[in-house]
Parts: structure tokens; C-alpha cells; sequence
């Protein structure tokens, strides 16, 4: 019985300064450092995911701008993000992926909120890796609580795994809608808990 943790979407983009700023964002990526430095050891698998969108295009409606004139609507649509590529799609440097066995990349193309939708380079996906590797448990952190973390989590226990959201290591787009992300993962099974 083993345990992955989950680091999802922590790049430039998502944290302070980036075309799709997560308040707090920069906060979480040291946060997971320290958190990865004390109980890396803990985990089986530690996978990393990026958004990862082509630059031509709107990679299937993701892109606000592109097909139409429409502003983001934040919901479905969204300001142009994590090009492959460019250093928004970069990891945060305040990410120290040392410990990062595996990373895969979602959104070639289409909108990808969760990281079960990426591949490894070698083309693994994430449900093969879990399996693979007995992974049991699973733990939670990344960006943003409210839409690629809350997916994740939500494909993580539709795969039958155990889950934990650190939410400490969590940010969220906005508030309200965090609040309910993390509602609706507790009622669907997961165990909401501080890292410490
Ligand atoms: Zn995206």
C-alpha cells in the first residue's frame, strides 16, 4: 500500500506576476518545498503536472480572444496561459521539484483541468502510474483549488484512490468557489487536513 502525492499546476502563470495570477500562489509553491523536504520519503510516486497549451489557436475554446472577441469568463474561458514553452508554463522557482518523480503535461490543444488528463513524456498516464506503483493514497496540493486541483482530487476518487487535500497547499482563483471545491471533494470522499 503506497501513497502519491500530487502537485498540481504550480507554474508562473498560476502564481504572482502571471497572466493567470492565483493569489497566494507563490506562498503554496515554498510551502510544498518545505512540505516535500521533510516527508518526501513518505510518498511512492510525486507527480507534478503542467498546463501546457499550444500556442497557436485557442486550444479548444480554453483561450479567450482567439475564436471571438468574448472577454474571459473565468469559468470556461481564460486569458492566455501556460504556452508551452514560454517561462509561464515554467514550474514557479519557488518549487524545488527535486523530489518530483514524474511529470506530465496536460492542455495540447484542449482544455485540461486535471492532471489524470496528462501524459509523461514516455506517454504514461496517471492512472497507469498509480496502478503500477499499488498507489492506495493519495495527497492533494497545487493550484487552483477551485478548478485543476478540485478536478484532480474529483478523478483521483473516481479511480477508487483514498484522498487527501493539504490545504495548506492549496490556492484558490477566488474564495467562494474554493470554499465550495473543497465542499463538494469532503462530501465526495475526500479528507480535508493540514499538512503539519
Ligand atoms: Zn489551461
Amino acid at each position: 500500500m503506497s501513497t502519491a502525492l500530487f502537485i498540481v499546476d504550480v507554474q508562473n502563470d498560476f502564481t504572482e506576476g502571471g497572466a493567470l495570477a492565483v493569489a497566494g500562489g507563490d506562498a503554496v509553491a515554498s510551502a510544498i518545498t518545505a512540505y516535500l523536504a521533510r516527508n518526501a520519503d513518505r510518498y511512492a510516486l510525486v507527480i507534478a503536472s503542467r498546463d501546457w497549451h499550444d500556442a497557436e489557436g485557442s486550444n479548444g475554446g480554453h483561450f479567450a480572444g482567439v475564436d471571438s472577441d468574448a472577454a474571459p469568463d473565468y469559468v470556461d474561458t481564460w486569458p492566455v496561459h501556460c504556452v508551452a514553452g514560454t517561462p509561464g508554463a515554467d514550474y514557479d522557482p519557488g518549487l524545488d521539484t527535486t523530489a518530483v518523480t514524474h511529470h506530465v503535461k496536460k492542455g495540447q490543444g484542449v482544455p485540461a483541468y486535471s492532471l489524470f488528463e496528462g501524459v509523461t513524456d514516455d506517454g504514461s498516464t496517471v492512472a497507469d502510474l498509480l496502478t503500477a506503483h499499488g498507489v492506495v493514497d493519495v495527497d492533494v496540493t497545487g493550484i487552483a483549488t477551485d478548478h485543476c486541483v478540485r478536478a484532480s482530487a474529483l478523478d483521483a476518487l473516481a479511480h477508487g484512490r483514498h484522498v487527501r487535500i493539504l490545504t495548506d497547499l492549496v490556492a484558490g482563483v477566488a474564495p467562494q468557489t474554493s470554499e465550495a471545491a473543497l465542499a463538494e471533494l469532503a462530501h465526495a470522499g475526500a479528507d480535508l487536513e493540514e499538512s503539519k
